[in-house]
């Protein structure tokens, strides 16, 4: 189906950091809607999908004034105090269609005039590489956060069919990390993988962010087990991996495996803007390879 795109007129574009953001002071986003429709999103069950006829991940409303109302709203809270900004939240800022807009790239344009105090780019597509001349200029103000949520492309596949390639995502935050930025990979919301997966990541990643969606949908789970996410579980065999302690086997493992070279986190913390590291609980006795 092809997915509906529309041009809007945005009356604000910086909204303040709460909830899971609530480090930040912003959260921005270039667009509303996703076409990466993925299963499991969370923003399924919030107001700006609910409230709307078409169905979550068949439509896109481009904020076609988002860079003019950035500049405006930036150097204001600029004035304020600290800017730290989350972008995107409720949409991937590198949607299909960013080839052609260039939007998300005219809101980088803006904070390199602007700079906030820092930046955190959440993608899960590899067009944010297009952006490496732009990224660069931030220094150690931006992370290139990548969501990686699992190294199986079956998996990914079953879950999230319209979303990009898990190795084209891999090599775009390789390339990202090669260019001097700082990179992290995102195993958010975190889905069955190999145990190869520390391996793969270790050469393309500063930082590793492992977040589950008992931990991290806001509500302890209860909007993702609304979506019926077990039941995509249950069609690829992988049941007991819908569980809640099934991310201490992959934090273990990430630890044990990379932890001497790459930074591994958990949910919250993995998505401050500068994050104190804090001990992250191992306890279970779970096998799943
Ligand atoms: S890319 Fe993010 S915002 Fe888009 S559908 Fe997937 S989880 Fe939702």
């Amino acid at each position: 189906m092809k997915a509906e795109l529309k041009d809007i007129v945005s009356k604000s574009i910086l909204t303040p950091g709460v909830g899971q953001l609530d480090d930040f002071t912003h959260s921005l986003n270039p667009y509303a809607g996703c076409t990466f429709a993925c299963s499991y999103c969370y923003v399924r069950q919030l107001p700006i999908s609910l409230y709307r006829d078409e169905e979550w991940g068949t439509w896109v409303d481009i904020k076609t004034n988002a860079a003019d109302l950035l500049r405006q709203e930036l150097s204001k809270a600029r004035r304020k105090g600290p800017v730290t900004i989350f972008m995107a939240s409720s949409t991937d800022p590198y949607q299909p269609l960013e080839h052609e807009t260039k939007l998300t790239r005219s809101l980088l344009e803006v904070m390199l005039e602007l700079p906030p105090d820092f930046l955190h780019v959440q993608t899960r597509s590899p067009l944010v590489k297009r952006d490496i001349d732009l990224l660069k200029q931030f220094g150690d103000h931006a992370r290139v956060s990548m969501t990686i949520e699992t190294d199986k492309e079956d998996i990914r596949k079953a879950f999230a069919p319209k979303a990009p390639p898990i190795p084209a995502r891999m090599q775009a935050l390789r390339e990202i990390k090669e260019a001097g930025i700082t990179t992290q990979a995102s195993l958010s919301p975190l889905l069955p993988c190999s145990k190869e997966f520390p391996q793969k990541l270790r050469p393309i990643a500063d930082r590793v962010t492992i977040d589950d969606f008992w931990m991290g949908d806001g509500s302890g789970g209860k909007r993702t087990g609304r979506l019926g996410i077990s039941d995509i579980y249950k069609r690829t065999g992988m049941e007991k991996w819908y569980n809640p302690s099934a991310y201490k086997v992959v934090l273990k493992m990430m630890q044990e495996q990379i932890g001497d070279e790459v930074e591994v986190m958990l949910s919250k913390d993995g998505f401050t803007p500068i994050p104190e590291k804090r001990e992250a609980g191992i306890g279970e006795n779970l096998t799943f390879f």
